[in-house]
């Protein structure tokens, strides 16, 4: 049986609750910091606690911004506010913004629909997003989520929430091989997949 001091042992169990990380990584990352000089691990400790006081969500987009008002994107008047890009993970916006293709606005749900990891509808941000289709002047909303089953079902899921308000709703034509993820598509990709977009 292994047997850690209780400091190290807590120090694995945290790392272990980190998404993708398992017991065996987890004790690899929690070795590395003890090995960090001290104002390195400082600087780790110090950057948790950083983000976790400056960061919150837009409350137009949901995506992370720093402080309490709107993100930058938000906050941009030259952006077209009548489209939203929809994205499961602030990490989708990035890539979208990479491939300077599009010059909308976003909407983050924070995930997506996945009844095997007892995610429902009530666990993203979907309210915030039918609430500015009600309010503004949208005219198309474009899903964006992965290729995955779980992502198509949830663009279809919100599509049909969308389609009374009589809003355009289309999906990124994939060049995103199926299955594949958006974070990881080269910028041409992302291009050709906003250009084709299809309507639902
Ligand atoms: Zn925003």
């Amino acid at each position: 049986m292994e047997y850690f001091p209780p400091a190290l042992e807590s120090l694995v169990e945290q790392f272990a609750r980190l998404p993708g990380v398992g017991k065996k990584s987890a004790q690899r990352l929690a070795f590395f910091v003890l090995g960090l000089p001290d104002e390195d691990a400082q600087a780790f400790a110090d950057a948790i606690l950083a983000a976790k006081k400056s960061i919150s969500l837009c409350p137009v987009c949901q995506n992370f911004t720093e402080g309490e008002g709107l993100c930058p994107i938000c906050r941009n008047s030259r952006r077209d506010e009548t489209t939203i890009c929809v994205v499961a993970d602030p990490k989708d916006v990035n890539a979208l913004e990479r491939s300077r293709e599009y010059n909308g606005r976003y909407h983050v749900l924070h995930g997506v629909i996945s009844p095997m990891n007892h995610v429902g509808p009530d666990d993203l941000h979907i309210k915030e997003l039918l609430d500015r289709v009600t309010q503004g002047e949208i005219r198309e909303v474009i899903m964006a989520t992965n290729p995955t089953t779980e992502g198509e079902a949830t663009a279809m899921y919100l599509s049909r929430l969308l389609k009374p308000f009589g809003v355009k709703v289309t999906r990124l034509a994939y060049g995103v091989p199926v299955g594949g993820q958006l974070e990881f598509a080269d910028d041409a990709t992302l291009t050709r997949a906003l250009e084709g977009r299809r309507e639902m």
